[in-house]
């Protein structure tokens, strides 16, 4: 298999050359094609198997560049694995015209604030700090069409649960969701049944 068989815009694909990858990993092979065709996915996968290539490379592909408007957000249990897959997501899609803001706590309001009012499509943040975001009317979700939840294992078992179940009351019902985690404990399922819609399940 091939990133070229993927049907891919082509400034991505030289985004995801340029970034030195050559051959999609399992998990890439996967779970891309299915979350382009907008179906929602629950992928049980270790760090380590390209999983961040995984959502971002999905994403980027279905953000509308001419849309300066949030369209897609990416939740992660914390401040640096935000800010690494931010870097991700500005790497692959360096040649498209795609802007991504980390929106993570201790980061400077005003600059996020000015940041988003410019036009972010991406946005890569943790629970606290998004949904501060989005109260503040910073972040406005209209055209959000697909959200991410990164080792969201991670985020339950840190007590972010309640903050994400408000995350997903607060933006648009009929999001497409991504769901990526190690382990799939009791709360993971309730999360799904919730929150998704017949979603893929792919295990690596
Ligand atoms: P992750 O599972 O997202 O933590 O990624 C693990 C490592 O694999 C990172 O260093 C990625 O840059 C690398 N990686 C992801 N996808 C590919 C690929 N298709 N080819 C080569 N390396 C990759």
């Amino acid at each position: 298999d091939n990133f070229d068989d993927m049907n891919l815009n082509p400034k991505l694909l030289r985004g995801i050359y340029a970034y030195g990858f050559e051959r999609p990993s399992a998990i890439q092979q996967r779970a891309i094609m299915p979350v382009i065709k907008e179906h929602d996915v629950i992928a049980q996968a270790q760090s380590g198997t390209g999983k961040t290539a995984t959502f971002s490379v999905s994403i980027l592909q279905r953000i509308d560049p001419d849309l300066k408007t949030t369209q897609a957000i990416i939740l992660a249990p914390t401040r640096e694995l935000a800010l690494q897959t931010h870097k991700v997501v500005v790497a692959l899609g360096d040649y498209m015209d795609v802007t991504s803001l980390a929106c993570v706590g201790g980061a400077n309001l005003r600059e996020d604030m000015a940041a988003l009012r410019s036009g972010v499509q991406v946005i890569v943040a943790t629970p606290g700090r998004l949904l501060d975001m989005i109260k503040r009317g910073a972040i406005k979700s209209d055209h959000a069409k697909i959200l991410c939840l990164d080792e969201a294992d991670e985020m339950l078992s840190q007590g972010f649960k309640d903050q994400i179940y408000e995350v997903f009351q607060l933006l648009p019902g009929d999001m497409q969701v991504l769901l990526f985690s190690a382990t799939m404990p009791s709360d993971m399922l309730e999360l799904s049944s919730k929150f998704m819609r017949d979603p893929i399940r792919i295990l690596v």
